[in-house]
């Protein structure tokens, strides 16, 4: 499946964008995904093969048990013979430690198989999620790709290595318990059988009953997770409100909704239990009665009829166990499906075949041509326009400022020169070069990025700075700090460099993220830089270290800013006014005012308020 970042809208109005990941109604069981999942293992099978090999032998020994059983009964009680006596409990002593021993090793290569494939699946996936671009996040909600790397995987893992080996040795002990009974009276074997459809159709029907209440059960739980994540995360909100009461009566009733599907399912527990005991019972006596009269009889021995009792309670528990088997195939094939989903999932921006590296040494020249894009639309419709032709060359080492309404395109500008998203129609060269044309890795070499509200890791100071270029040195993290302003409040901090910093860590304010931020771009030391002023007011002293920061950072470099104060846009070489994805006007401060345009009366408003300043432009028109 390809990535689909825009949606079908320019092809065809009605066609739905697809849909990854959404809860879909019970599908049956989609044979590929299992067949692909068992491809997964391929890389483990001589683990696989020889856990199943010892998972053989193991079941096999277990049907030896009984035999015995009989043989102590019939020969040694009966008969009261000594050397058999001897010669049997060593048999079963010798059957019992080569059990254990292979069981050891059954246990130990087949979860050495199931943790190997899941681990290197989480990776397998990290790296694939890694690799879709910014349009493939856009529409996704990062708890469900969350779910998909844990909770997915680990069903993947419970069905394919326990449940799935569990039913080949009950397959196995069912066959073999089955097999011997015959030999020995195939009337009681007869008997035995009766009970199966019984035990078979009452577990099925309990056993799809009870997936049907775990799936319901699992949605409760998670509404009621996502009810926790949203309001505890957004406490600041709840009080700001006063909302405390309102959370805790929705809580109060997702963990209600919670406990109602637990309770049904604790009652279909409760029934399914005795009632396959009973049915187990039923066949017992049946099993007796007739037994005690082949006895009487002379037809069957004390110790076979035991055998064949024994046997039987091997044979129930495989029953009951094998009607979930379905159930759990379903399962393990949905999160199959899912995972391949993502897998599958192409992205819609990668390096062109053939590209090649963007030239060295990248001078910094820009050049937007005819610019248009639109972000798509999710389920249908005709996307509205975001940028509209637009044309802007700008020269290597030019600061230009990017001004105009909320919503006028800006970001979406700097997206674009990034290639988190490819233009619908036209061009954007950087030294003459489609962008489309050269390498993503080195594009992204050339372009550094300071956003309004900068995400610093959970980890030291330094390690945040040296994100900006892993192999920079101690030295070098400080020198960029030091240009960046940062310096000065990093050694004031309890570690200095070694503050962890983010969450659990120590809270930077907005200005000194900002700074941090700064000098991270400074020490990847890109040749175009890309600034998102922050609207936030920062207090006088932040501002001025910030906008020195940012001076000594731009010197030198192809500088585009998203620009929001008076002062940033009054030092750029050239000021370029956006409205509604159009290129308005452009020219220096004192050119734009003296035209008197939308410049000169997004000036007069001082470019503070944005709300405000969206005012000023008329509406834009509905759907585009
Ligand atoms: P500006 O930066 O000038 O305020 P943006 O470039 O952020 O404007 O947004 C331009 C238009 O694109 C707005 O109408 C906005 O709603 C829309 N937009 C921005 N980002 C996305 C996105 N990821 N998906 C869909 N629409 C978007």
């Amino acid at each position: 499946m390809i990535e689909d970042q825009r949606g079908d809208s320019r092809g065809s109005a009605s066609a739905a964008a697809p849909d990854e990941g959404r809860a879909k109604p019970p599908a049956p069981i989609d044979r590929t995904a299992l067949r692909r999942l068992l491809g997964l293992a391929v890389p483990y099978r001589w683990a696989l093969l020889g856990g199943g090999v010892c998972l053989i032998i193991t079941s096999l020994l277990g049907l030896v048990i009984p035999w015995l059983v009989r043989g102590l009964i019939d020969s040694v009680i009966l008969t009261s013979g000594g050397g058999t006596l001897r010669r049997t409990i060593l048999i079963f002593g010798v059957v019992a430690v080569v059990q254990a021993i292979v069981g050891i090793a059954q246990g130990y290569l087949l979860s050495y198989a199931g943790e190997r494939l899941v681990a290197d699946l989480r990776r397998r996936l990290y790296a694939h999620l890694q690799g879709l671009s910014v349009g493939f996040f856009d529409g996704r909600r990062v708890g469900e790709l969350l779910s998909r790397l844990t909770n997915d995987v680990a069903a993947i893992q419970t069905s394919l290595t326990s449940n799935l080996l569990n039913f080949l040795q009950q397959l196995i002990t069912l066959i073999g318990a089955l097999a011997l009974v015959i030999l020995t009276d195939w009337r009681l074997a007869g008997i035995i059988a009766a009970a199966v459809p019984p035990i078979v159709l009452a577990a099925s029907f309990f056993g799809r009953r009870l997936q049907t209440l775990a799936n319901e059960n699992q949605a409760a739980l998670g509404a009621a997770t996502t009810v926790l994540e949203e309001t505890l995360a957004g406490a600041r909100t709840v009080k700001a409100f006063g909302r405390e009461g309102h959370e805790i009566a929705r809580y109060g009733r997702s963990v209600e909704r919670t406990f109602v599907v637990a309770m049904r399912r604790v009652r279909v527990r409760a029934v399914f239990g005795p009632t396959i005991t009973l049915v187990a019972l039923c066949a017992l006596a049946g099993v007796l009665i007739f037994g005690a009269q082949e006895v009487a009889s002379g037809r069957l021995t004390p110790g076979e009829l035991v055998a064949a009792l024994l046997y039987m309670t091997m044979v129930a528990g495989p029953l009951g166990g094998m009607a979930g088997v379905y159930a759990q195939l379903r399962e393990a094939s949905g999160a199959a499906e899912r995972l391949f989903e993502l897998l599958d999932t192409a992205p819609a921006i990668t390096d062109a075949p053939g590209a090649t590296a963007l030239s060295l040494p990248v001078r910094g020249a820009i050049g937007l041509e005819g610019v248009t894009f639109d972000y798509g639309v999710a389920g249908g419709g005709i996307a509205p326009l975001v940028l509209r032709g637009v044309t802007l060359d700008i020269a290597p080492g030019e600061t230009v400022a990017l001004v105009g309404p909320s919503g006028a395109g800006k970001t979406t500008l700097a997206n674009l020169l990034l290639r988190f998203y490819d233009p619908v129609g036209g061009r954007i060269l950087l030294d003459g070069q489609d962008t489309r044309a050269v390498t993503l890795d080195s594009l992204r070499d050339a372009l550094g990025v300071v956003p309004q509200e900068p995400l610093l890791f959970g980890g030291t100071i330094a390690e945040n700075i040296a994100y900006g270029r892993l192999d920079a040195t101690p030295g070098e993290i400080a020198a960029s700090a030091a240009a960046a302003n940062a310096h000065d409040f990093i050694a004031g901090l309890p570690q200095g460099y070694d503050t962890i910093v983010g969450e659990r860590g120590v809270l930077l304010s907005g200005g000194q993220r900002q700074r941090v931020a700064i000098a991270r771009a400074i020490l990847k030391d890109p040749r175009v830089l890309i600034l998102d002023e922050a609207t936030s007011s920062l207090d006088t002293a932040s501002e001025a270290a910030i906008q020195g920061a940012l001076e000594r950072l731009s010197r030198g470099r192809t500088t585009i800013v998203i620009a929001h104060r008076l002062s940033t846009i009054e030092r750029a070489d050239r000021i370029v006014v956006l409205e509604r994805g159009q290129i308005v006007e452009q020219g220096t401060h004192a050119q734009l005012l003296a035209r008197g345009g939308l410049y000169a009366r997004l000036h007069s408003r001082n470019f503070a308020d944005l709300t405000e300043v969206a005012e000023v432009a008329e509406p834009v028109a509905a759907g585009g």
